[in-house]
């Protein structure tokens, strides 16, 4: 088995061996510069790689292609085109033409545009995205597309990802130039996506309507046995879930997708899955794909695959550290410390980048993870707050510390270091701890933000991060391209920068209270909740940012702050409803049984005669306490739903959904838990914490 896993891996992937294989070299090479250097790829050129992509797709089987596309839906979107085409007299032959391979025209209207695209242009297209590889899966050619209106406005999010990737190598490019590198052609913002999720029975889902509607528990008492005793995490795993692991991992290896490690998470019926990286837009391509396979294999097994970010209050929540760094196409990873002079300096200043960056955009970094579904696991006690801080090591702050203040500064080894490019020695790689409350983290040789939420689409966070890296990284170009002395201002720049934006560092616990009103006094953001962060999407800072590198015009930005609040309000307005109806037809009745079945009991002992009553009594008196409370709330959320006007702006929608159907859903649910503690086990309404907890056995 082992043995022929190279041979397994990619096989389902129209990949650079096949392209290089099959295709003509001319055609192959400018495929390759395509790729590389964004050439745009002739007509001539296009049309063989359709025709010898067919050939290669129909041999693994597929009888149709699709432009696979990911609109602001948060999920991508396929639809499949059979190659048959009707010939001579009621034949037909397979064909696939240059066009539908580069591409695409689609009923824009029924996704989302944020208002960008007006009804009467209701078209968009899909373009073939080159540096991405089709794919065949369940007999179907998957061609990677970016997706945009028909005035070239974009609706998805692998467009501005791959804009900004553009932005990032030209400014990174810059500085490589100034430190005398002429050898790279072109840099690479990397990434790899820790993947968590929950693995539940099917049949205990099939009885939660929390959970088939909203993907998370909208009710539900803790468990007697939680996470406490730390014996989930790394723990043995078991067989159904491994054998859905194998599953998963064979089919994203023929899918390309370099699954790498697994292991049980934190919470009970949580595991992790984490791939080797790559750019940010394969890893995120690959991330989508590997969402998509969790969910599939799992129903194979009998299984529910959870990505929501807080399926259950209690436990941990499921996020996905985004890991970034900097790669350029000599194989050189950029946030390595150096081990020569020459490169410790740049190292310092693509770190020092990041560092600006954090600071001066923490509202977009916040953006860039926000949801409904997150807004739950920010800011417990398992996942970072919502300010956001960096964490450098102990070293790393020791050397900008000693920078800061004019101080030499001495490594373990004793050696001195000074910032000029000639007498630097090196940065030794930091042996401290890492830091694992920390929302943005830095771990040896890459950043780690861990605010993502399982569920989140990574081309959002990365596209983000590439372009307000990419601005700094601008701003650094910009002032050493013009120094006559290219050291004395190298040197005043690291300082200056350490000085401006060291308040954005912090190695304490982020978890703690202190940190909150110290944060405070930084001067830090702390956009508790989507609600909260959206609107800043389009503040005049931010629509600067992304009209000067071409990411997003003003109106693209306003768009998809529309679109992103919408699904907020809609996320909310369907737990609203689903939080009534489950209150009204399943724990209502089951209250009505059960304090029956009570009152049946007490009347029986009364008729009998001199009985103690006591246990039934002061249950009944307890529960029917609970019951009234839960009445009357439930009255209440009624109430306000029914005010809730689909006609409002996002902006007020949003704004209620977060004041008041949240509320009153919380307070509900309040009770409803507590009278899940009391009541018998054979009236309960549905599946409890611990049926659906520990639901996956052997
Ligand atoms: P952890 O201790 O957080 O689990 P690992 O070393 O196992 O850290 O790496 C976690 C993730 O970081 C993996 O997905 C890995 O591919 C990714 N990673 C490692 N190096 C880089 C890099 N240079 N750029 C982007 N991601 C990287
Ligand atoms: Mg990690």
């Amino acid at each position: 088995m082992n043995a022929s896993i190279p041979e397994i891996f990619g096989c389902m992937v129209f990949n650079d061996k096949v392209m290089k294989e099959r295709l003509p070299k001319e055609a192959y090479d400018a495929v390759r510069r395509a790729k590389d250097e964004g050439k745009p790829l002739s007509h001539e050129y296009a049309k063989s790689v359709a025709s010898v992509m067919k050939e290669w797709a129909i041999e693994k089987g597929a009888t149709h292609f699709t432009h696979w596309f990911q609109p602001m839906t948060g999920i991508t979107a396929e639809k499949h085109d059979s190659f048959i085409e009707p010939f001579g007299d009621g034949e037909v032959i397979m064909k696939f033409s240059e066009k539908s391979l580069v591409k695409g025209e689609s009923d824009a209207s029924s996704f989302p545009s944020g208002g960008l695209r007006a009804t009467f242009e209701a078209r968009g297209y899909t373009a073939w995205d080159p540096t991405s590889y089709a794919f065949v899966k369940d007999g179907s050619l998957y061609i990677p597309t970016a997706f945009c209106s028909y005035s070239g406005e974009a609706l998805d999010k692998k467009t501005p990802l791959l804009r900004s990737m553009e932005a990032f190598n030209k400014q990174a490019l810059r500085i490589l130039r100034l430190f005398g590198n002429d050898k790279a052609k072109k840099v690479t913002p990397t990434v790899g996506a820790e993947q968590e999720y929950f693995l539940i029975d099917k049949e205990v889902y099939e009885k939660r309507l929390d959970l088939i509607h909203c993907g998370r528990t909208l009710f539900g008492a803790r468990p007697s046995k939680g996470q406490e005793l730390e014996d989930h995490y790394y723990g043995a795993i078991k067989s159904r879930v491994s054998a859905f692991m194998k599953e998963l991992d064979l089919e994203l290896w023929k899918l390309g997708v370099y699954a790498k490690t697994k292991h049980n998470e934190v919470a009970p019926a949580q595991h992790e899955l984490a791939p080797v990286f790559a750019s940010t837009n394969l890893s995120s391509d690959q991330n989508q794909i590997t969402m998509e396979l969790m969910k599939s294999i799992a129903n194979k097994h009998g299984l529910v695959c959870l990505l929501h970010e807080k399926p259950f209050a209690s436990v941990n929540g499921s996020g996905k550290h985004n890991n970034w760094s900097i790669a350029t196409d000599l194989g050189e990873n950029l946030l390595e410390p150096g081990d020569t002079p020459e490169k410790n300096a740049q190292f310092l200043l693509f770190l020092l980048a990041v560092i600006k960056a954090v600071d001066e955009y923490q509202d977009l970094l916040r953006i860039s993870v926000a949801s409904a579904g997150n807004d739950h696991r920010l800011g417990a006690d398992e996942a970072p707050p919502a300010i956001i801080s960096i964490y450098l090591g102990e070293e790393l702050d020791a050397i900008l510390n000693a920078i800061e203040s004019g101080k030499e500064y001495f490594a373990k080894e004793k050696t001195e270091l000074k910032i000029g490019v000639s007498v630097l020695p090196p940065i030794p790689k930091d042996s401290t701890d890492r830091n694992r409350t920390s929302p943005f983290a830095f771990t040896g040789n890459k950043f780690e933000f861990r605010m993502v939420g399982s569920s989140t689409n990574i081309a959002c966070p990365n596209f983000i991060i590439n372009t307000i890296v990419a601005e700094e990284l601008r701003t650094f170009a910009d002032r050493l391209e013009k120094a006559s002395d290219f050291n004395a201002e190298l040197n005043a720049l690291i300082k200056e920068t350490i000085i401006a934006h060291k308040r954005i560092l912090f190695s304490g616990n982020n978890y703690s209270a202190e940190w909150h009103k110290e944060a405070k006094k930084r001067g830090l953001s702390n956009y508790k909740t989507t609600f909260d962060a959206l609107p800043h999407y389009a503040d005049k800072k931010n629509v600067e940012l992304f009209a000067k590198h071409k990411i997003l015009s003003e109106q693209e930005i306003h768009s998809r702050m529309e679109i992103l609040l919408e699904n907020y309000c809609n996320i909310i307005h369907i737990e609203a409803l689903t939080a009534i109806d489950i209150a009204r037809k399943e724990i209502t009745p089951a209250v009505i049984d059960y304090q029956g079945f009570l009152l049946d009991e007490l009347k029986l002992k009364k008729d009998y005669g001199n009985i103690p009553c006591g246990l039934e009594e002061n249950l009944l008196k307890e529960f029917a306490n609970l019951a009234e409370k839960f009445r009357v709330s439930l009255d209440k959320l009624v109430v306000d739903e029914k005010k809730y006007k689909t006609s409002w702006s996002n902006f007020n929608k949003a704004k209620y959904c977060k004041n008041t159907l949240l509320k009153d859903m919380e307070e509900l649910r309040n009770y409803a838990d507590q009278m899940e503690l009391l009541i018998g086990k054979d009236f309960s309404a549905f599946p409890t914490y611990e049926d659906i907890l520990y639901s996956v056995k052997y």
